[in-house]
């Protein structure tokens, strides 16, 4: 696999499914592990550290834009295992 991760590293999202195919490193490089939400620029655009906080603002973010909250919990619940937050 290498370096190229098929989740955000931080939300859980496929990055396929980004529509810019991935974040942006701080040398415009494009970032593998990171989806262009989570990551522009070379820093994380949510700037909390509680993986849990992250978790409701994401499940938010997803019943806002019209999924259920059933499938914004299957998307999120794993959120804590991802790189991003692992201790
Ligand atoms: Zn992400």
């Amino acid at each position: 696999m290498g370096n190229h991760s098929k989740f955000c590293q931080s939300c859980g999202m496929p990055l396929k499914k980004d529509p810019a195919a991935g974040g942006t490193n701080s040398d415009q490089t494009k970032s593998h592990k990171f989806c262009s939400y989570c990551y522009q620029n070379g820093e994380f655009t949510y700037k909390g550290n509680d993986v849990y906080a992250f978790q409701d603002f994401c499940k938010n973010k997803m019943i806002e834009s019209g999924n259920s909250k059933f499938l914004s919990w299957i998307f999120t619940r794993g959120m804590s295992r991802l790189e991003r937050w692992k201790k």
